[in-house]
């Protein structure tokens, strides 16, 4: 069992709280300890800070507690918070960081909300004695660890899905309405139509959540005063429709539609009907591609489109590099900003003031490790197996060469259709 705080008398028929709480350390060696003294025995108490690593003592009487007792528990338990780490207990994915295939399942993981604990080859002791354990080879990885034991070794997404329990396969003959896309839009529509009793079918080829998922922070959603999160919309979002009685499938792409006399049939990636009454075409639009050299062979393995919160904690001390100037490049500035050492947007134009909305810019302007690279555009990235340099033409400058591990980019959409 885990505990946070013992609290203690010093003065307990049988034995002294100084005792105590120096037979608890052997057990709970990272709890935190306060004794409870009267004024005869702060000398105790004094001692006892140094011999028990006592966190508190606190004279009696402690009246108000509101003023006394509670605040000084709080920060307490606050304090051992901080420094607390749970056992983790879902999946475990280990792999290399700087791969493909690694990105492509952090991304599918997070996308579908499944909690996981992502553990580098390279750098964590627990994923090479876990690897050791499963007989692993470097070559099987990434290679993903469950509670009940089982290891899938460089699964494609339908394998995961349906390990972790996704559903790919509907389960009626016949729907109302059928859903193609499960971005906001799609799931709005499947909220809708479900709450109207309508037979009602949500299709995705990701995850749910669509863009607006990968989102760190969405400011102007209605109803939402502070902000919320993508991933957290998109939990809010997916469980009303299901609640109403929405079919949700994932990862299942439509790859085809046909008009049939009494209902229009769904072809689906491989190769299964779906019948349905009405089609709503809900998917929304693809980030465009930078297409500058070297940077095709490069995605997924340190150059990312979107992704920004699935990769941040990768980028924890590192120099990281964003392309764009719209709204999507300044919340990836701010959240990446939290991780990395320094953030650098590179944009075309003079400022940001044509494309970003103002309160993005404020926060930009007032975060000390973002710096803004005006009239900027990538020549050329190189790396032999993941981004190592970036070139650079500033106006202005010469060519500039830069090492770097990560690049975002967000250079906008195209319709997806
Ligand atoms: C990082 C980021 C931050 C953003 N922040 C904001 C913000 O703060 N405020 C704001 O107003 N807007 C924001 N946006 C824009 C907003 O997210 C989009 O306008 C919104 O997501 C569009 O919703 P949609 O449902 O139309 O399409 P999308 O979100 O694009 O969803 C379309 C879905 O369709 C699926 N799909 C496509 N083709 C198929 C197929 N053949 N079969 C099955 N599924 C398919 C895709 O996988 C996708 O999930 C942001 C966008 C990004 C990328």
């Amino acid at each position: 069992d885990i505990v946070a705080l013992f609290i203690s008398d010093q003065k307990m028929p049988g034995m002294q709280g100084v005792e105590f709480l120096e037979a608890i350390k052997e057990y709970y060696p990272d709890a935190k300890k306060i004794l409870l003294t009267a004024y005869s025995d702060i000398n105790a108490a004094i001692k006892a800070i140094n011999d028990v690593q006592l966190d508190y003592y606190l004279m009696k009487p402690w009246d108000p507690p509101e003023e006394k007792l509670y605040p000084i528990i709080n920060e307490i338990l606050d304090d051992w918070q901080i420094y607390f780490k749970p056992e983790f207990h879902g999946i475990k994915l280990i792999g290399y960081q700087w791969t493909k295939h690694s990105h492509t399942i952090k991304d599918f993981l997070a996308g579908n909300l499944i909690p996981y604990l992502w553990l580098n080859i390279e750098l964590d002791e627990e994923a090479k004695s876990l690897i050791k354990l499963g007989n692993i080879e470097c070559k099987d990885l990434p290679a993903l660890f469950f509670e009940d034991g089982t290891i899938l070794k460089r699964p494609s997404l339908t394998e995961l899905a349906n390990k972790i329990g996704l559903k790919s396969t509907a389960s009626q003959k016949l729907y109302d309405v059928t859903i193609i896309g499960a971005g906001p839009a799609g799931l709005a529509a499947a909220v809708y139509g479900a709450s109207e009793g309508l037979r009602t079918l949500l299709i995705d080829r990701r995850a749910p959540g669509g863009q607006a998922g990968t989102s760190s922070r969405i400011e102007n959603y209605l109803g939402f005063p502070t902000g919320i999160s993508g991933s957290e919309l998109t939990r809010r979002a997916i469980t009303q429709a299901e609640r109403l009685g929405a079919e949700f499938l994932t990862p299942v792409e439509v790859v085809e539609i046909n008009l049939k006399e009494t209902y229009k049939s769904i072809i689906l990636s491989d190769g299964t009907e779906i019948k349905t009454l009405s089609i709503i075409i809900a998917t929304g639009v693809d980030y465009a591609r930078l297409q500058t050299k070297g940077i095709e062979e490069l995605t997924g393995a340190g150059i990312y489109y979107g992704a920004a919160t699935t990769e941040a904690n990768a980028c924890s001390q590192e120099d990281v590099y964003i392309v764009g100037g719209g709204n999507s490049a300044g919340q990836a500035a701010m959240y990446l900003s939290k991780f990395a050492k320094n953030v650098s947007i590179l944009i075309r134009r003079d400022s940001l003031k044509y494309t970003m909305s103002q309160y993005l810019i404020e926060q930009i302007e007032a975060t000390s490790n973002i710096q803004l690279l005006t009239k900027a555009a990538i020549t050329e990235v190189t790396g032999e197996k993941q981004l190592e340099y970036i070139n650079l033409s500033i106006e202005g400058k010469e060519n500039v060469k830069l090492s770097a591990k990560s690049l975002f980019i967000f250079i906008g959409t195209r319709p997806y259709t």
